[in-house]
């Protein structure tokens, strides 16, 4: 094998275009290490976020970002045992997918269904785990209630709207578009609403039978985030998921009170460590991608050297399901 690979650099903290394609070492996998030939890379918002030095964690560069991908285990480093050379796994957390090949912890691979493509393996593990601990773990559905995800045909709402759906919620889905609430409905939501509809407050009221919603998946924040605390019902439950605004958010905890509503933050990072949450949300997951009701929506895939494409479109707000970059085509 050659020693040095093409891969996406990061040289310095910016809009997407300060992304370079460069050549630089192959990495080797070190004790307890395997390395993937990347076939797929799942790009989150997050990672436009950390390219801009925005995100949650500081980001050091110089740095290869690709924290979600799919691919083939290559080589093992030593005391391996867990995964084959040949295997096709996902990976999810640490950086550096943007490349021909990418190291990863064995003991942190996620088995690959046999019947998802690379493309679906990459779009799989953030949207879905976030979108199940969003509605179950922290938001506490129960069937038959409704939720109102916003920025329902993105990664992380089409697979809010699949599992919601697969939960037995009744769905109010919020979008910028006709053609991506068409998507939200394709996937099963009850109630359809442009993001900037005028009525909308209203409207999601009226939609939850008039009382508000009880569980809201908040991922636009800004002054949207008011919005929402106006949708909610009496004991609503926010779920503060994201911030694609970019905008600051304001909360007033006297207005809580009045209602008695609860936000809670979440970041799928952060729980992944409580591995009780982990596993329950894995085996749920498992089951429903096994019983067909849940399918990774894979967007518009892109090829290396066009990666401050996609990560633009994606801020931009062009796309529709999860953005992929495949290192080999
Ligand atoms: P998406 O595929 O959903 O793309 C982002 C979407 O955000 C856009 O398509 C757009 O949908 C919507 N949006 C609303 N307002 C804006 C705005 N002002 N600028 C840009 N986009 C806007 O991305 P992801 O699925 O990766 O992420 C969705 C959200 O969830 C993000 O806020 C992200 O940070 C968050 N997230 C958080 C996680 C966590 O652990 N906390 C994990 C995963 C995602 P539309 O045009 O329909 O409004």
């Amino acid at each position: 094998m050659s020693e040095m690979m093409k891969a996406i650099v990061v040289g310095r903290l910016g809009p997407p275009d300060v992304m370079e394609v460069r050549e630089i070492p192959v990495p080797q996998p070190g004790e307890g290490e395997i390395r993937i030939e990347v076939e797929a890379v799942g790009i989150n918002f997050a990672d436009v976020l950390a390219v801009a030095g925005e995100y949650l964690t500081r980001t050091r560069v110089p740095y290869t970002p690709g924290m979600e991908f799919a691919g083939i285990v290559e080589s093992l480093g030593e005391g391996v045992s867990n995964v084959q050379v040949g295997q096709r796994v996902a990976c999810l957390g640490g950086s550096g997918a943007l490349a021909k090949y990418a190291v990863a912890k064995a003991a942190a691979v996620i088995p690959v269904p046999g019947n998802f493509t690379g493309a679906q393996a990459a779009a799989f593990p953030v949207s879905y785990f976030t979108a199940y601990h969003g509605l179950k773990t922290l938001g506490r559905a129960q069937e038959g209630e409704w939720v109102l995800v916003q920025a329902a045909a993105g990664a992380l709402g089409t697979a809010s709207v699949q599992l919601a759906k697969a939960m037995g919620l009744n769905v109010i889905a919020m979008a910028s578009t006709e053609e991506k609430l068409q998507l939200a409905r394709d996937l099963g939501a009850d109630v359809t609403l442009l993001q900037d509809d005028p009525d909308r407050v209203q409207k999601v009221r009226d939609a939850a039978g008039g009382k508000g919603v009880p569980l809201i998946l908040e991922v636009v924040g800004g002054r949207r985030f008011q919005e929402s605390l106006d949708m909610a019902a009496g004991q609503g439950r926010i779920i503060v998921i994201g911030n694609a605004s970019r905008e600051e958010a304001h909360l007033r905890p006297v207005e809580l009170m009045k209602r008695n509503l609860t936000v809670t933050g979440l970041w799928l990072v952060s729980l992944m460590n409580d591995r009780e949450a982990t596993m329950s949300a894995a085996q749920a997951l498992t089951t429903l991608v096994a019983s067909g009701k849940v399918t990774p929506q894979v967007g518009p895939t892109y090829a290396l050297n066009e990666s401050v494409r996609a990560f633009q479109d994606l801020l931009d707000r062009k796309t529709t399901g999860k953005v992929v970059i495949e290192p080999g085509r």
